[in-house]
């Protein structure tokens, strides 16, 4: 099984050889097709099997194929961490998967200025990968504007609830357009964050890996 077979398209491909991965992993294989057709996702899965990748790559493969051009302080597609460190890692990863899709990356979350977090969603961007208090500061000073989102999703869904986001993540969703597809990773799936999939998802696809 290779990645073309996936349905994935050669910008995306050619990023893949770049970085020497020769097939998908589990996560991948079963995601990626699903997610070219634009199901929504509950994935139940840890870091370290390839979540990333199978929730960046066809999300850039539908962004470029909707062909539409970012305004400014809005973003197409939003990734929310529940920490800096896990985000950067997403955008950065985003960054090598997109680098011949040309998608713009960029990342908000505590810790830098307001100012430059301003400045880096100004002109708009593709992808946007962020914490969710700093994304509700930006949204609220009137920097960023969540209503053409075309993708969300939602990372270690766990995490973010024993860090205590729950009204921060709530508060978000509901200043996202109706129609758009979400996903939603976790590496448990205890019935409270059932129930926020649920919130979140409409008639997902589920994978476990
Ligand atoms: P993740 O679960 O997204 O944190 O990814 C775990 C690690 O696996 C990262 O270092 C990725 O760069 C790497 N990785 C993702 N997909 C593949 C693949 N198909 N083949 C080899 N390595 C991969």
């Amino acid at each position: 099984m290779s990645f073309s077979h996936l349905g994935l398209a050669e910008p995306l491909v050619r990023a893949l050889e770049a970085k020497g991965y020769s097939e998908p992993t589990p996560i991948q294989r079963d995601s990626i097709p699903l997610l070219l057709e634009g199901k929504d996702l509950l994935g139940i899965a840890q870091t370290g099997t390839g979540k990333t990748a199978a929730f960046v790559l066809p999300s850039i493969q539908r962004l470029s194929e909707a062909n539409k051009r970012v305004l400014p302080t809005h973003c197409r597609m939003l990734v929310l961490a529940p920490t800096r460190e896990l985000a950067s890692q997403i955008a950065e990863s985003a960054r090598g998967y997109g680098q011949f899709s040309k998608m713009s990356v960029a990342t908000v979350f505590g810790g830098t200025s307001i100012a430059k977090n301003r400045n880096d969603v100004a002109r708009g961007v593709d992808i946007l990968v962020a914490t969710p208090g700093r994304l509700i500061d930006v949204i609220e000073q009137g920097f960023l504007n969540l209503s053409m989102l075309e993708i969300l999703v939602l990372d270690e869904a766990d995490q973010m609830l024993d860090l205590g986001f729950i009204h921060a993540l709530k508060k978000i969703v509901r200043m996202l357009p109706r129609k758009r597809q979400s996903l939603f990773f976790s590496a448990t799936m205890p019935p409270s964050i059932r129930q926020l999939a649920d919130q979140f998802l409409t008639d997902p696809a589920t994978v476990s890996v």
